[in-house]
């Protein structure tokens, strides 16, 4: 269905609902807003519908898309869950939390949705928009960022109009991101569990309910991440981290004390900083200055979240 013309921007209001969920029956692409970033939505049982997605990201197809579910109840007809995974769904979702589980059995996935694994990525998102859509199509939703593939990730219906325009059938516009930042994603096997991407919820939350981390150091324990590449969310120029003074040919996003051409967060406040990251990014990719200085950011709590995306954008 994507593909022949500029997409359309609708309400999140009921009749944007409504649209969005048609649209995405017949096996069409919706951009949706979530509290992390906009996905880019699918129906997740349709290997159409599927393919679809990686060829408007141009996203390589080892790469799994994680599937967005209404409740927890129909995500335990996709996946095979523990009682460590049923502790934090109950704790986190709906959320910024993906679990990665294995598939069930006769679950009505597309295989590209899992890239020919054994497991699935699941979450259950807290926006009501999303949660919407999902509600009323009663399908399991694959959605990636709603960014063409390695480039810097949609926080506003804008962000994503301007990167896939054409290529998807319908953008909900549902306002900035709130996090702002994509899912923490956790992966559960053997009773165990590892952090595979840093995200809003932090890997002090999961330990409070969990434990502490599987070592991942030890032999046979390495669970893969596909898609954590090393360079990602990239502007399309050099960036520099770490810079507490911009250089005449910088734009400059600070932190804190550090002011900046903009400043994540006057005030020091890393959610803040989260919510405002891929904004800043998006506004120095099309500032004059042909590079990019970042200045320092904690790593503590989500600022490990935001290190791990800067310096993929770094990189
Ligand atoms: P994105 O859709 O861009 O937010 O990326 C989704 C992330 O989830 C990628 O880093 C994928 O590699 C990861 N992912 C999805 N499914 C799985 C899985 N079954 N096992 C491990 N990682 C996964
Ligand atoms: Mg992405």
């Amino acid at each position: 269905m994507a593909g022949t013309s500029q997409a359309r921007i609708s309400e999140t209001d009921a009749a944007g609902i409504a649209e969005a969920a048609g649209i995405l029956r017949r096996g069409g692409l919706v951009a949706i807003p979530t509290e992390t970033v906009y996905g880019l939505a699918a129906r997740a049982d349709s290997d159409e519908a599927v393919a679809a997605i990686y060829r408007a990201k141009g996203r390589p197809d080892f790469n799994p898309l994680i599937v967005h579910v209404a409740n927890p109840e129909q995500a335990e007809g996709l996946a095979e869950f523990d009682e460590p995974a049923r502790l934090l769904a109950s704790r986190f979702w709906p959320g910024s939390l993906t679990l990665v589980l294995p598939k069930r059995s006769g679950a009505r996935l597309a295989d590209a949705v899992t890239a020919g694994l054994e497991t699935v990525a699941l979450r259950c998102p807290a926006h009501p928009a999303m949660q919407a859509v999902l509600a009323e199509t009663g399908l399991p939703l694959a959605a990636p960022s709603a960014n063409l593939s390695g480039a810097v990730s949609p926080t506003s219906a804008a962000h994503v109009a301007s990167s896939l325009g054409d290529k998807v059938d319908l953008i909900l516009d549902g306002g900035a991101c709130r996090a702002g930042i994509e899912s923490t994603i956790v992966a559960l096997r053997g009773g165990g569990w590892q952090m595979l991407r840093p995200g809003p919820i932090t890997r002090a939350q999961i330990a409070d309910v969990l434990g502490a981390e599987e070592e991942s150091s030890k032999p046979g324990s390495k669970i893969e991440a596909p898609g954590q590449l090393a360079s990602h969310y990239a502007p399309g120029k050099p960036v520099r981290l770490d810079a507490r003074y911009a250089e005449s040919d910088e734009f400059h996003i600070g932190f804190g004390a550090v002011a900046g051409d903009l400043n994540l967060s006057a005030a020091g406040d890393l959610a803040q900083a989260a919510s405002r990251l891929y904004s800043a990014l998006h506004q120095a990719a099309s500032a004059s200055q042909p590079r990019i200085a970042v200045a320092p950011v904690p790593a503590e709590g989500i600022g490990a979240a935001i290190n791990d995306r800067l310096q993929r954008a770094a990189a």
